[in-house]
C-alpha cells in the first residue's frame, strides 16, 4: 500500500517520494492508521522492518513547529540507536529545515547537551540514563509533551531500565500518545506497557514468510571449544562480504575476534564494555567496507541498522528462538536473500527443537566434512578507513574531504567510499589499492586550506 492512503501532510508525502520510499513496509501499515488517529499502540517486528517510520511520520505530522516546547520523547536503549533514530528522523523530516530534532544520552558531554537543549528541540531522542538524570535535576522539562517513544523496549527492559522507564513517565503529561515498539514480548513488556499505556492497539507483523528468503544451516561440532577451528572454514566457503558473528559474552567475543585476525581476517569485537569512540569506530568500519567480520553480543548489536548484511553466524546458539529468529532477520533485509549459519553441541538440539518448532520447518543440518577447504583462503577488506582530526566544529563538509583528496593524490573520486563528517574527527573509507596514496598525498597537503592530522584509524 502506498504512503499517500495515510492521512499525511502534503510536504511529508513529497519527501517520502524523494527518499524513494514509495510502499509502506508491513509493520508501517498496520501501525500509522491508528498513530495517526492519536491512539497508544503496541508494535512487534523484527529489525529492519522500518519502525523509526512508523513512529517518526506519526511524531512529525503531529508536530507544532511554531510552539518551542519539547513535543516528542523517544526513548532508545544505546546511544548507537539514537543517533540513528535522529538520523531517519532528520530525512523524514526534511521537507522543513525548521524542525529541532536533539539527542541526549550517556557517554557524551554534558555540558554540550546542555547547550544545545538551551536552543530548543522539537523532538528528543534519547537514552533512559540520561534523560532522567535531566528530568530530576530540572534541567530538562517535558510538560508540554504529546508523543512518547519507547524503542526496542525489550532491549532497554534487559539492560535495567525499567525503574528509569517508569521514573521518566511521572515528569510526563498524562495527556499524551505513548507508542511502544518491541522486537519481542515476554510478560515484563506487558507490564511496562500496563502502566505507560491507555487501552493499546497491539499489532504484530508475522515475520514467518521473510524467514524463508534466509538460508538457514546447522553445523555439529562436538564442543563449544571446537567452534572456533570451524569459524574460519564457514568464512571460507561462504566468502560473506559482511557478517555478524554472534557470541553469548564479551570474553567470547573478544577471543574471537583475536583469533581471527590471527588468521588474517580483519574482525572486530563490538560490546559494551568498549568507550565511545572505540564503537563508534568500530560500527563506521563496518558499515563502510573497512572490516568485513563484526564479532557481537546480541546487547551490542541489537537494532542497529547494519544493511546489506550477507551472513550471519551463530556460534553460540540462544536458548530464546525469537532471539535466533532476530539476529538472523539481520541479513537478507528489505527483499535481499541473506545466509545465516549456526554451530551447536549436541547437548543444545533442544535449542534446534525450539527453533523448527518456532519456524514451523525442518531445518537444514549440514555435515562438517562439507566445510573442507577448497581454494586458498583470501580476506582482504575492500576499503581501508582514514581519520582526519577535523570535523562539523571545524566546518568541515565531505565535500570539502573529496576535493581535498581528489586535489592531492589524484585518485578517481568513484575510488572514495563513506565519509562520516563527526564533532571533531571524520573518517573517509578509501579503497584499499590506493589508500596508502592518499594518505601521502593528505598528509603532504592541506584540506580547506588548514592543515589537519591524518592517518589510518
Ligand atoms: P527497524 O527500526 O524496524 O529495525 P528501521 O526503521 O531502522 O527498522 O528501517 C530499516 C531500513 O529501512 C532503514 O534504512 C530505512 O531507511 C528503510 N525503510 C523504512 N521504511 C521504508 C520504506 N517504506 N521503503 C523503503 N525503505 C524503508
Ligand atoms: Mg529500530
Amino acid at each position: 500500500m502506498k504512503f499517500e492512503t495515510q492521512k499525511l501532510h502534503k510536504e511529508i508525502l513529497e519527501n517520502l517520494q524523494t527518499l524513494g520510499y514509495e510502499e509502506m513496509t508491513p509493520i508501517q501499515e498496520m501501525s500509522l492508521p491508528i498513530i495517526l488517529n492519536g491512539d497508544d499502540l503496541i508494535g512487534q517486528a523484527k529489525t529492519g522492518s522500518g519502525k523509526t517510520a512508523a513512529f517518526g511520520l506519526g511524531v512529525l505530522n503531529k508536530l507544532d513547529i511554531n510552539m518551542a516546547e519539547h513535543q516528542a520523547l523517544i526513548l532508545c536503549p544505546t546511544r548507537e540507536l539514537a543517533e540513528q533514530v535522529a538520523v531517519e528522523l532528520r530525512r523524514l523530516a526534511r521537507f522543513t529545515s525548521n524542525i529541532k530534532i536533539l539527542t541526549i544520552t550517556g557517554g557524551t558531554n554534558e555540558a554540550h547537551q546542555l547547550k544545545s537543549l538551551s536552543y530548543g528541540a522539537h523532538i528528543i531522542v534519547g537514552t533512559p540514563g540520561r534523560i532522567f538524570k535531566f528530568l530530576k535535576e530540572d534541567k530538562l522539562v517535558l510538560n508540554k509533551l504529546n508523543s512518547f517513544v519507547l524503542d526496542e523496549a525489550d532491549r532497554m527492559l534487559d539492560m535495567g531500565f525499567y525503574d528509569s522507564i517508569e521514573k521518566i513517565e511521572s515528569y510526563l503529561p498524562q495527556e499524551r500518545q505513548t507508542l511502544l515498539f518491541s522486537a519481542t514480548f515476554p510478560y515484563s513488556i506487558q507490564d511496562l506497557s500496563k502502566n505507560l499505556q491507555e487501552h493499546p492497539e497491539f499489532v504484530k507483523v508475522d515475520t514467518n514468510h521473510e524467514e524463508n528468503e534466509i538460508e538457514q544451516y546447522f553445523y555439529k561440532v562436538d564442543g563449544h571449544k571446537e567452534k572456533g577451528k570451524y569459524l574460519i572454514d564457514i568464512l571460507a566457503k561462504y566468502q560473506p562480504e559482511s557478517s555478524i558473528i554472534f557470541c553469548k559474552t564479551k570474553i567470547i567475543c573478544d577471543s574471537v575476534a583475536k583469533s581471527l585476525v590471527k588468521e588474517g581476517v580483519y574482525a572486530l569485537a563490538l560490546h559494551g564494555d568498549h568507550d565511545q569512540k572505540d564503537r563508534t569506530l568500530t560500527l563506521t568500519k563496518f558499515a563502510n567496507g573497512s572490516c568485513p567480520v563484526l564479532v557481537a553480543t546480541d546487547v551490542a548489536a541489537r537494532g542497529l541498522d547494519i544493511k546489506d548484511l550477507s551472513m550471519v553466524i551463530n556460534l553460540d546458539l540462544s536458548p530464546d528462538p525469537e532471539v535466533y529468529v532476530h539476529r538472523i532477520g539481520r541479513t537478507g533485509r528489505i527483499g535481499k536473500k541473506g545466509l545465516a549459519v549456526s554451530l551447536y553441541i549436541d547437548q543444545e538440539n533442544f535449542k534446534l527443537d525450539d527453533i523448527r518448532e518456532y519456524l514451523s520447518k525442518e531445518l537444514d543440518l549440514k555435515e562438517l566434512s562439507s566445510l573442507e577447504k577448497e581454494a586458498p583462503f583470501q580476506f582482504k577488506p575492500k576499503m581501508k578507513t582514514l581519520f582526519i582530526s577535523g570535523g562539523k566544529k571545524d566546518k568541515l563538509r565531505p565535500g570539502d574531504i573529496v576535493g581535498a583528496i581528489v586535489g592531492t593524490s589524484g585518485i578517481e573520486d568513484k575510488l572514495i567510499g563513506d565519509i562520516n563528517v563527526l564533532n571533531v574527527l571524520s573518517y573517509v573509507a578509501i579503497d584499499t589499492s590506493v589508500a596508502d596514496k592518499v594518505l601521502m598525498g593528505l598528509q603532504a597537503g592541506k584540506i580547506k586550506k588548514r592543515n589537519f592530522r591524518i592517518g589510518f584509524a
